[in-house]
């Protein structure tokens, strides 16, 4: 069981961003890309769901030993997989909830339905916890919510919909300290030994309150560079030159 990247590589038309890629992801562990503006990092996040604008050119990803890079967005989504975007999509026209219980009931068998008592139930426990007024489940998803409350519902769904691997794209960005604060809260209360994470930040300060097992950092579409969490400190004081410097140093 695992989420593994194997020597990924990703286009857009007439450019390579992701340059082989490797990275496993166990249950139970959080893991940290952090990297320059640029890197690659966004676009990783991206093709692991299945994004149009990419072409995968190489290399594998494994979720439990499935290959989910021939499958659909919903199908990654389905067997497992959840992205909390950099910039959210809107949703209009489809009400909080019922986008949630769509995505739910995706998950039963054909002809079972969600419990709509024990839904709701658990819907407003988890927006209790992120300190989400009520309103938020009748409004059209994403659509005039602020940037922090756009990152607070990222993580409702992640809560609600309980993957086995949560990719986080830069869920700081935009966020003021008490709403990271709540949110990472919120990221905290589903670290489980049954999930693994991965957050991916341009800023050590997340890691403060998420705290990872493993720090990688990303350069031009590579880890080039493992550590704990110390690593995210260091970065934080030293900036990524001397990481590019050991690599020049090594090759
Ligand atoms: P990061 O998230 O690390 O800041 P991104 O993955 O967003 O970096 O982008 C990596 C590089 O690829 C950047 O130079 C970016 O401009 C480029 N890029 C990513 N996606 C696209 C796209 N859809 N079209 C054109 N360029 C892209
Ligand atoms: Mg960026
Ligand atoms: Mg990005």
């Amino acid at each position: 069981m695992s989420l593994e990247i194997k020597a990924l590589h990703a286009q857009i038309p007439g450019r390579e961003i992701l340059k082989g890629l490797n990275l496993t992801i166990n249950p139970g562990e959080v893991h940290a890309i952090m990297g320059p503006n640029g890197s690659g990092k966004s676009t990783l996040s991206k093709v692991l769901c299945g994004h149009e604008d990419y072409e995968v050119t190489g290399g594998e990803v494994l979720l439990d030993g499935e290959n989910i890079l021939d499958m659909s967005v919903d199908a990654r989504s389905r067997a497992g997989l959840f992205l909390a975007f950099q910039y959210p999509h809107e949703i209009p026209g489809v009400s909080n909830a019922n986008f949630l219980r769509a995505a739910l009931k995706a998950r039963l068998p054909k002809g079972e339905d969600i419990d709509a008592v024990k839904f709701y139930k658990q819907l407003y426990a988890r927006m209790d916890q992120l300190e989400m007024d009520r309103s938020f489940t009748s409004r059209s998803v994403n659509e005039g919510f602020s940037g922090g409350e756009k990152k607070r519902n990222e993580i409702l769904q992640l809560m609600m919909l309980e993957p086995k691997y949560a990719i986080l794209d830069e869920t700081d960005s935009g966020l003021d300290i008490d709403a990271l604060k709540i949110v990472s809260r919120g990221v905290n209360a589903m670290r489980s030994e049954n999930r693994g994470f991965l957050v991916i930040t341009h800023y050590q300060r997340l890691l403060n309150y998420i705290q990872p097992d493993i720090v990688h950092v990303l350069m031009d579409g590579q880890i080039v560079h493992t550590g704990g969490k110390d690593l995210a400190l260091k970065l934080e004081e030293k900036g990524y030159d001397w990481v590019k410097e050991e690599m020049l140093a090594a090759a």
